[in-house]
């Protein structure tokens, strides 16, 4: 029996006259790497918003480690382990990196006295060794707001592994950064996933990257699932050719 973290059954969700997810069922599975790709419009970040709960969907059920969390916050859904980080970087440019890293902690489950704790040493400890992960510990004390891009995705990636999450969907995470550091992104989240066992899900436009790092690849077109498989099935999947591949 596969292990899945996230089990997706019939999700529908429409905005107004617009049907951006219809009747999707996937599972991701523990400890592994999921893609999902698909035209600009077909509903990947709509259904990243439905599984973190920013949003009510109208039909199906979504369970993460067993439990429907579809009724469930945003805050009660990160508290459990499960995290997403945005297509635009949600940074605070005007405070430095470390600082970032500390505030954003509150996702993580903690009492009134952590709160006041947050500052502790083990906490600064995690955030100095996270920095260093994604090669940001040098730039430590200066603003986000300064740093390229690519670095202010990799200090949003570090800043989401101070939650510790248990599972991470990340929204096209090499969007917009410069391909020198694209490559160590990848090994980034790479080493995150076996070192760190964070199961991840991205959507990702980026042929290579996807190809070259997913277990397992959903292709959504038109809102709903079109196919699914490994990257060797996906890559030569006729519907998938002609819906998305044929156009890059
Ligand atoms: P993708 O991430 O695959 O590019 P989205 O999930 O962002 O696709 O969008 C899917 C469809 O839903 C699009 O037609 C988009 O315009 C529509 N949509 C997404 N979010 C909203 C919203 N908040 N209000 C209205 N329409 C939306
Ligand atoms: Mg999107």
């Amino acid at each position: 029996m596969s292990d899945s973290v996230i089990e997706i059954a019939g999700v529908s969700k429409s905005f107004g006259g617009v049907a951006a997810n219809r009747d999707i069922s996937l599972t991701v599975e523990r400890g592994k790497i999921t893609g999902l790709i698909g035209p600009n419009g077909s509903g990947k970040t709509t259904l990243f918003n439905s599984i973190v709960g920013y949003h009510p969907i109208d039909a199906g059920s979504i369970r993460f480690e067993g439990c429907e969390i579809s009724k469930l916050t945003v805050q009660q859904i990160a508290r459990r382990g499960l995290l997403r980080t945005f297509q635009q970087t949600r940074i605070y440019g005007r405070m430095n990196c470390i600082d970032n890293m500390l505030i954003s902690v509150p996702h993580r489950k903690m009492g009134l006295l952590d709160m006041f704790a947050r500052h502790s040493r083990p906490e600064l400890e995690k955030a100095e060794q996270l920095l260093a992960f994604v090669g940001l510990y040098e730039k430590r004390f200066l603003r986000a707001g300064s740093l390229s891009f690519g670095q202010q995705k990799l200090l949003e990636f570090a800043m989401a592994l101070m939650n510790e999450p248990a599972a991470l969907l990340l929204d096209e995470p090499t969007a917009g950064i410069n391909p020198t550091l694209i490559n160590g992104l990848i090994d980034r989240l790479k080493r995150a996933n076996s070192e760190f066992g964070i199961t991840l899900v991205i959507v990702e436009h980026n042929m290579r990257v996807i190809m070259n790092m997913a277990d397992k690849i959903y292709c959504l077109a038109h809102g709903q699932l079109l196919a699914a498989g490994t990257p060797e099935t996906i890559r030569s999947d006729q519907r998938v050719i002609d819906a998305y591949l044929g156009a890059h």
